[in-house]
């Protein structure tokens, strides 16, 4: 597979356009225009098709195969979904639609949606409201971050840290920074995965504005003692931040606010359809308990008393605007069709088969690989290739070899306190074949690393790049191409 330059034939044309019947008039000054032509490619229609079309295919995505990419949830999702979300009556609204003319008839629609999202989302997590406008995980923890920053300021309270502990998502300590504060990483307790109560409790300070924390954390473990921690945070005047990216492993079985959570957000794009990966687009909604409503972004749906709805701005002590218009639309239009699609007894059979499917996962590749904490796990297990490493294997080279089995890798080297960690997360979409399939080929590649261990570190041989430069390949694409 050479790149389309290489392809390029001087003079070869894609299109041919009739000579032009109007005088050429310059309308680029003299002094800004090009010396010589832009070194583009100069290919045929045909080329150009063929080209990305042979790109294309050599795409790995979830509708293509197995995908158990930890803590990013590549599930498969209903093309239905996308159906209804490229619907002309949603798809081609234009955001600056009118609210007041013509009695914001209009957008009633798209806001019923939103607005009933909200609602569900409420039910769903136990919270008081929710907003829908942050683009992304990280989006939606910056956002609660800022609205805690907006509580305390207006109670009058310096608070100025957050502890975060050392088995939350990374991107929780950057968003708790981003938002002002200084952060503080809280141990974790080595018997049981879960963040050391004890520890926190030496650490936790009046100037603590807030505890954040990832739930399932990303050793794939329920923190079963999250109200206990609440406890501690609020006998401090203290928030408590809940990352609830991964909720498609509790769905229907916990909800943050009825353990006493303030703030928390949700992956759209990670529980209720889209997968995520791919850089977006995603939304990460934040819900709230009454005490921080006030502080939710603009705009905000509103039901008016004659039942219909628009959007509503006049709130004074709102962080004011975190994302243009109104969020991912597509993205929460797909989110409520899917809730609605399953109902409360599927979105239940979700996190059951997801939780089902990661420890079955588990157990049949206990012993084969290390496993840093031996218990139950939730949507995702985390492995270690620690036993490998006396043949000289590594976790990067048992990512590598399951591209040549077909599958995508997990994620490797994340979460960080785990050695040589392994994190995989098959999602409850998969059947039992897919699992048993990747089961044996990680049983095939442990084999291979005790028993040529060469063969695993050259892997992969099946694709046209073996392993690029990783920052070659981002920042120079001319790397060499083998085959
Ligand atoms: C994926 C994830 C995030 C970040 O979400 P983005 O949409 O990628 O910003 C945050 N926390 C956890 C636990 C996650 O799994």
């Amino acid at each position: 597979m050479s790149l389309i330059f290489q392809k390029s034939q001087p003079g070869r044309k894609g299109v041919s356009l009739p000579k032009c019947d109007v005088p050429d008039m310059p309308v680029i000054p003299e002094k800004y225009r090009r010396g010589s032509d832009a070194k583009l490619c100069e290919l045929s229609e045909l080329d150009v098709v063929r080209h990305f079309t042979g790109l294309s295919r050599k795409n790995f995505g979830v509708d293509t195969g197995f995908y158990p990419l930890g803590s990013c949830t590549m599930k498969y999702n209903p093309k239905i979904l996308e159906k209804i979300a490229q619907m002309k009556g949603f798809a081609e609204l234009h955001p600056f639609l009118p609210q007041l003319r013509y009695g914001g008839m209009l957008t009633q629609g798209a806001l019923v949606v939103l607005y009933e999202l909200e609602r569900l989302l409420c039910e769903i997590a136990g919270m008081n409201a929710f907003t829908l406008q942050p683009l992304a995980g990280a989006h939606g923890e910056l956002t609660g971050m800022m609205l805690i920053a907006a509580y305390h300021r207006d109670r009058g309270s310096k608070k100025d840290e957050v502890l975060v502990p050392d088995e939350s998502h990374g991107t929780n300590p950057s968003s708790a920074a981003i938002a002002g504060f200084k952060t503080r990483s809280v141990p974790t307790d080595h018997k049981d995965g879960m963040l050391d109560v004890m520890a926190l409790e030496a650490m936790i300070t009046n100037r603590t504005a807030a505890i954040m924390l990832t739930n399932p954390n990303t050793l794939g473990i329920f923190n079963s003692k999250i109200e206990q921690v609440v406890k501690i945070a609020h006998s401090r005047d203290a928030l408590v931040y809940y990352d609830g990216a991964n909720l498609n492993a509790v769905l229907g079985k916990f909800r943050p606010g009825d353990a006493g959570i303030d703030v928390m957000h949700i992956n759209l794009h990670k529980t209720f359809a889209t997968p995520h990966g791919g850089g977006g687009p995603g939304a990460g909604p934040v819900g709230v308990q009454k005490h921080l409503v006030d502080y939710l972004p603009i705009s905000r749906v509103v039901k008016r008393k004659d039942n219909t709805y628009t959007l509503d701005y006049d709130y004074p002590k709102s962080i004011g605007y975190i994302a243009p218009f109104y969020g991912n639309f597509s993205v929460c239009l797909k989110a409520y069709a899917y809730i609605l699609l399953l109902g409360a007894e599927g979105l239940i059979e979700v996190s059951e088969n997801a939780v089902l499917n990661a420890n079955y996962v588990l157990n049949a590749l206990k012993g084969v690989y290390d496993v840093p904490f031996n218990k139950t796990c939730m949507h995702e297990c985390v492995l270690s290739a620690q036993k490998q490493n006396q043949y000289g294997v590594h976790a990067l080279d048992i990512a590598k070899a399951l591209i040549d089995e077909g599958f995508h890798p997990p994620t490797i080297y994340f979460p960080l306190i785990v050695k040589e960690a392994m994190m995989i997360e098959p999602t409850e979409s998969e059947s039992r074949e897919t699992l048993d399939a990747f089961i044996a080929a990680m049983k095939r590649i442990a084999e291979n690393a005790e028993k040529s261990p060469e063969k695993v570190c050259s892997a992969p041989v099946s694709t046209p790049v073996s392993r690029p430069d990783e920052v070659k390949a981002a920042k120079d694409m001319d790397f060499n191409f083998r085959g």
